[in-house]
């Protein structure tokens, strides 16, 4: 019952400690495992159970074991591997902060992005290039519209408080986002939502997003 146990890495355990984090909270401990061993995940889990970390984890050591892979270029057009979708710019910004804590020297680079405030700046820090980006909704249909962020790289794609983003309306920007990375990607792609509460339209945003997934209730 500890993080060594769960095996994500030298690295990324002595983050882990730095972080002052001893034991893997219930959501972290069934969910890291399920998303390390490659599989789709829908989890139930309210804010302040340690969701933040259950998903980033995984995408982060997932990213450094994808050696082959072309990682953080910079440029006009830039291909995140990574992308976490969340409702608001206060969370947004929140799960940025963690997740540059969660990879600090692992070369592991994540930028954030969001609505409700300039956008040139955040193009700047996008040019210089970026593995995991964290976004809320708007605003990432605004940058892939000019064409500034790709999505046909996206390896891993985080859902976070799924039930809030569909009660803030955006849904339809979800599966416009969610196209574009399955063009060229059905298959590749490993999709984790996270959501306190499943309503009839969560379940049916998990049977179009996700593939052959494991419900998990903590
Ligand atoms: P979250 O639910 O991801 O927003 O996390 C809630 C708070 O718990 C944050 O301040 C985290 O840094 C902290 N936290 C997450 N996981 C752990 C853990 N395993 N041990 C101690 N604190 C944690």
């Amino acid at each position: 019952n500890t993080f060594v146990e769960i095996d994500l890495g030298e690295m990324m355990n002595q983050n882990i400690r730095r972080c002052k984090y001893v034991k893997p909270t219930p959501v972290q401990r069934y969910a890291i495992p399920i998303a390390l061993a490659g599989r789709d995940l829908m989890a139930c889990a309210q804010t302040g159970s340690g969701k933040t970390a259950a998903f980033c984890f995984p995408i982060i050591t997932g990213i450094m074991r994808d050696q082959y892979i072309q990682r953080s270029r910079g440029g006009r057009t830039v291909y995140p591997l990574g992308l976490i979708l969340s409702p608001t710019r206060e969370l947004s910004c929140q799960i940025h902060d963690e997740a540059k804590k969660f990879s600090y020297q692992t070369g592991v680079k994540v930028v954030v992005a969001y609505g409700g405030a300039p956008i040139n700046q955040q193009l700047r820090e996008l040019e210089r290039g970026v593995d995991i980006l964290v976004a809320t909704p708007g605003r990432l249909v605004d940058l892939l519209e000019r064409a500034r962020v790709s999505l046909q790289a996206i390896r891993y794609l985080a859902l976070d408080e799924a039930d809030r983003m569909l009660d803030m309306g955006f849904e339809p920007q979800i599966r416009k986002i969610v196209e574009q990375m399955d063009m060229p990607n059905r298959g590749v792609r490993q999709t984790m939502l996270f959501s306190a509460t499943f309503p009839r339209e969560i379940q049916r945003l998990a049977s179009d997003f996700l593939s052959n997934y494991i419900f998990l209730a903590v």
